[in-house]
């Protein structure tokens, strides 16, 4: 598991209407000017400020605001998804209208997408292409030929179902590539599903069982051996949730780190076979980290413990399951009935739109590359640049002001923040796809050699130096991420456009927008796992030791804010399990913040739509962040997510921050008022 910081979950997402309340005039066929930038009428301005600064300024939006039925939530992010998710369509579209010769990246985006969106062919073939695998497992005797197989169907580009395979930078050795291997198995978004007894977990579990009965009906078995199977698949990740990590420990980067060689790894688990699993790769790794081995000691026990039978059953649904969306319609159907028992979405999605979020996970950087050369501006980087350097003075100042750490620390921190590699737009280097064969008559066929093609790259950088130029998400993202190992700050095209920013917009709306996600992703570099490396992407501390335990009382004081806070009356917020994303969002809005009253709009006083300019900063960012989520998918958040809910991703940050109390004249009597001395001021 690549193991980077993205400024949001990754919504599953696209849309179908818009409501930002926003005003454009359009001046010709391609370009549209912007007038207004704030929405004014989304505020509730009944609430007070200082009671809930979320619902005060998007309180009227959220009362307005339908939920699409096709989607689990609504908001700001999901807006600008949808925009992008119609750019990319027509140009796509346009792509494959244009007969460019085979291999042309024309091609292979507009062929691959129509392969996608044919779904006579797809209805016609029914279960056929997953046939060959499915009989390979039937005949299967003992867990040694099945392990076997499963290192061979991996090596024919279907990733293996009990191996989660990346290949990362070394986090002691930030420069060299080596193999990863971390927890999986399970069909639940994480362990707990499995044993709690709350009517949600109960509801998963039947969920799950109904999804794996259906699935082994619509490969031709009978009702009661289909039943059968299912509680036998739901025993099995049973016993494999137990030796799970949970969400909040798998964010300890020391306990991830485990580093052997594959003589040491193969001694340790005979029964997984990693010489197998290597082997039929062709490569030998000097040395391989394995971040949570509690799953794979346990997998080795269960692989010769747990009857044959039950092993086929959970491989053969596991194959079906993760090919499901490229089957026809009973297979996609199954799918999105257990898909939104944790998403809450009521209609499935149109074709078009999963087809093109497809492309973009598939062929990204071929899509990409239409998508910037149509929406990606050189003055929008330039404008970028600026905003980028401009925060990083600022977080430097606020380094060099901090009250609680020693100066020795304060160098190495700044020595840290000056060597951040800024990516902004799009890569420098475009990956190519020559052993990517796209046929529009064979949509599964597509999908595996895509998946041929990600797991080649993968396998040639095991020993390799890390490429920095790379990029962990493609051109059009709505998103953006801090990645420790590279110490760098990374922000796709798809994000830099309004309500995060606009080339018209007055600086404390880019400032509260962008501004806020620039000092987020930055901030990242000195959360409570990423201040574990140092400016080269080393795991190795720097702090004076009496300055990390200065740093761990006050992130302990801010895991304790967050617990405190609840959705739905009694679920509360993981404070542990959020803890980095909300030290991120509370130094994001100061370092913002004090970058904003260096530009001239924040130094003065002049009032627009009637806010002041510090008022405007802030209703800016409060306004990025709404978001209405389906009850289903903000459960499932609560669980696996470590983003706060958006209400405290507002709120939090904001009830810590001084000038936010005088922008707002907010009073000791106020909900979200905290007593100076209380106030989290780490970054
Ligand atoms: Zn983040």
């Amino acid at each position: 598991m690549k193991f980077i910081l993205p400024l949001m979950f990754m919504y599953a997402f696209a849309f179908t209407s818009c409501n930002t309340g926003d005003k454009t005039i359009t001046t010709d066929s391609k370009l549209k000017v912007r007038t207004s930038f704030f929405d004014k009428t989304g505020m509730d301005t009944i609430i007070k400020p200082g009671d809930n600064f979320y619902t005060y300024a998007n309180g009227s939006w959220f009362k307005s605001v339908v939920i699409p039925d096709d989607q689990s939530g609504w908001g700001s992010i999901y807006t600008l998804f949808e925009n992008n998710q119609k750019n990319l369509k027509s140009l796509i579209e346009n792509a494959a209208k244009s007969n460019s010769p085979i291999g042309s990246l024309e091609q292979k985006t507009g062929d691959f997408y129509f392969a996608g969106m044919d779904t006579v062919i797809i209805e016609k073939k029914g279960a056929e292409p997953l046939k060959p695998i499915i009989s390979r497992i039937d005949s299967v005797k003992n867990y040694k030929d099945l392990i076997n197989l499963l290192a061979k169907l991996n090596a024919e580009g279907n990733s293996h179902p009990l191996l989660a395979f990346s290949v990362d930078a070394d986090e002691k050795n930030s420069s060299k590539y080596i193999p990863t291997f971390s927890q999986t198995g399970l069909s639940l978004p994480e362990k707990s599903y499995y044993t709690r007894s709350d009517s949600a977990s109960i509801f998963a579990r039947n969920a799950l069982l109904g999804y794996a009965k259906k699935m082994f009906i619509l490969i031709g078995t009978d009702n009661a051996t289909a039943a059968k199977n299912a509680d036998a698949i739901l025993k099995l990740e049973t016993a494999i949730a137990i030796s799970h990590r949970t969400p909040v420990e798998t964010r300890d980067p020391q306990k991830n780190y485990n580093k052997m060689s594959a003589a040491e790894l193969q001694k340790n688990q005979p029964n997984v076979n990693w010489a197998a699993f290597f082997s039929e790769l062709k490569v030998t790794p000097d040395s391989i980290n394995i971040q949570q081995p509690e799953y794979y000691r346990a997998l080795n026990e269960l692989l010769a413990s747990l009857p044959i039978e039950a092993w086929k059953n959970k491989i053969k649904f596991a194959y079906i399951s993760a090919n499901a969306t490229t089957l026809n319609k009973d297979f996609r159907d199954a799918n999105f009935s257990f898909s939104k028992v944790f998403n809450g979405q009521k209609t499935d999605q149109e074709r078009w739109k999963k087809m093109i979020t497809r492309v973009d996970e598939g062929l990204g950087e071929l899509s990409g590359q239409l998508y910037v050369k149509k929406y990606f501006s050189e003055d929008s980087k330039k404008r970028m640049d600026d905003l980028v350097n401009n925060l990083q003075k600022s977080f430097a100042a606020r380094i060099q002001k901090n009250e609680w750490m020693s100066d020795s620390t304060k160098q190495r921190a700044t020595k840290k923040l000056n060597s951040f590699l800024k990516k902004i737009g799009y890569t420098s280097k475009w990956k190519k796809y020559d052993d990517v064969v796209i046929d529009k008559n064979d949509f599964f066929g597509d999908a595996l050699s895509i998946k041929r093609h990600f797991l080649k790259e993968k396998v040639g950088k095991i020993g390799k130096d890390v490429d920095r130029t790379e990029w962990g998400m493609t051109p059009p993202t709505v998103n953006a991420y801090y990645n420790p190992t590279n110490n760098e700050i990374v922000f796709p095209a798809g994000i830099l456009q309004f309500p995060f920013f606009d080339q018209n917009a007055d600086d404390a709306i880019n400032y509260g927008g962008i501004g806020m996600v620039i000092g987020h992703e930055m901030t990242h570099g000195f959360d409570d796992q990423g201040s574990q490396y140092d400016e080269k992407g080393n795991m190795n501390n720097w702090f004076s030791k009496e300055d990390l335990s200065k740093f761990k009382a006050k992130t302990g004081a801010v895991i304790k804010q967050y617990n405190a806070y609840t959705m739905f009356d009694t679920i509360h917020v993981n404070g542990a399990l959020t803890l980095g994303e909300n030290l991120a969002d509370i130094g994001g809005l100061a370092i913002a913040y004090d970058a904003f009253k260096m530009t001239k709009q924040g130094m003065g006083n002049d009032k627009i739509d009637g806010l002041t300019p510090d008022q405007r900063f802030f209703l800016s960012f409060a306004q990025i962040w709404r978001l209405k989520d389906r009850d289903e998918n903000m459960i499932t958040r609560m669980n696996t997510d470590p983003h706060s809910p958006e209400m405290f991703r507002i709120n939090g940050p904001a009830s810590n921050f001084d000038p936010f109390y005088a922008a707002f004249n907010i009073k000791e009597t106020d909900q979200m008022y905290i007593k100076p001395e209380n106030r989290s001021k780490i970054w």
